[in-house]
């Protein structure tokens, strides 16, 4: 900034002189009109209408002038400054509208050229069905239980009367965790879920409870080392076997069709009493077709195993089964599955094919 100036003419300020004045003008327009691109302008905004920009600093030598001399630089000042703004103005919306005419071609999408297809995708079908069952089973009044799929040994056993010494157990069959004094397992059945239900909750115990389970099969047409179950329980007082048939038959029909019922065969397992297995009225032929592939011409499905819940569970799991009774069952979700599309192969399951998938996974 000058010193201040003693004389009375702004004039003697180079800076401040109209003609300067002007030249900053014209050189601001002239820039601004030039510029081609926002990026350019914001350059020559920069240049003419910033900080240092001439006319700024000319403006600072407003303040070195006498007091009479300052109104006439200052309005002089005020103008230049006006007509570069409204030419700054000018130029950004023309450069503004060019930028977007230049987008809308840039970016025009031509509709009628072919597109990349991208299929929508399909929910695994085991998930599909295994929802399905839990709101049947919740539409019934149960509710839908969960326990851990790394489980404790005597949860997943002795819990549920698999005595030490049971096949069930060696480690043929079973996933074992290291170190092994942990006892840890990978659950083999969702039965142990029962045991933590029956452990956590008092009677009446209705509870369904679909989940993953894990054996040391080979993956084949029908065994998968991963698999899945729906486990039912039902404790309360006089419950019976009429129930569970009950039970079982609403169930089987709301999966695979009316007059699709169950019968019951008996059978053996350790945590009930008695014990049955659970066969499915062939709904490919409703038991009318000798010939029938589906099953063998016997018009009946292994679908599943239930029982009575042994009395020495229930004591394991502290409810006195002299005022409990109580029922359970399990099926595999892969077998309900394959048998209510007719798959054929276990492991279109589990490989995680998008065709598969697609096919039956968006069932409601
Ligand atoms: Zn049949």
């Amino acid at each position: 900034m000058s010193a201040p100036n003693s004389k009375y003419d702004p004039v003697e300020v180079a800076s401040l002189h109209p003609t300067q004045i002007a030249q900053m003008v014209e050189d601001a327009l002239l820039s601004f009109s030039a510029s081609t691109n926002l990026e350019e302008l914001k350059t020559a905004r920069l240049a003419h209408a910033g900080d240092r920009a001439p006319l700024s600093l000319a403006n600072r030598e407003i303040g070195a002038l006498p007091p009479a001399a300052k109104a006439e630089a200052g309005k002089r000042v005020g103008q230049a400054r006006a007509r570069i703004n409204a030419a700054l103005e000018e130029a950004t919306i023309r450069l503004e509208e060019a930028r977007d005419a230049h987008v809308l071609i840039e970016e025009r999408v031509d509709v009628t050229l072919p597109s990349a297809r991208r299929a929508p995708g399909a929910r695994h079908p085991l998930t599909t069905i295994r929802e399905k069952v839990a709101e049947l089973f919740i539409g019934m009044g149960y509710e839908v239980a969960e326990g851990p799929e790394l489980e404790a040994e005597w949860f997943n056993f002795d819990a549920l009367n698999i005595a030490a010494d049971h096949p069930a157990r060696t480690m043929a069959d079973t996933f074992f965790v290291d170190p092994p004094e942990n006892g840890l397992v990978l659950r083999t059945h969702t039965s142990p879920v029962q045991a933590r239900t029956m452990l956590s909750q008092k009677p009446p115990i209705y509870v369904i409870c679909p989940g993953r389970t894990y054996r040391t099969d080979e993956l084949d047409a029908t065994h998968t080392p991963v698999f899945s179950q729906v486990e039912g329980l039902v404790i309360d007082r006089n419950i019976s076997m009429a129930h569970l048939k009950g039970t079982l038959d609403h169930f089987a029909t709301s999966m695979f069709g009316e007059g699709i019922i169950t019968r019951l065969r008996p059978s053996f397992f350790p945590f009930t009493e008695p014990s049955a297995e659970v066969d499915l009225r062939c709904f490919a032929c409703r038991g009318e077709n000798l010939e029938c592939r589906a099953c063998g011409g016997e018009g009946w499905i292994e679908w599943g195993g239930c029982g009575m819940v042994n009395p020495k569970v229930l004591i394991a799991c502290g409810i006195d089964p002299s005022e409990f009774s109580g029922f359970a069952f399990g099926m595999g979700l892969e077998r309900t599955l394959m048998f209510r599309h007719g798959v054929k192969d276990m492991r279109d399951l589990v490989e995680g094919d998008i065709r598969f998938t697609t096919a039956f996974g968006v069932e409601i």
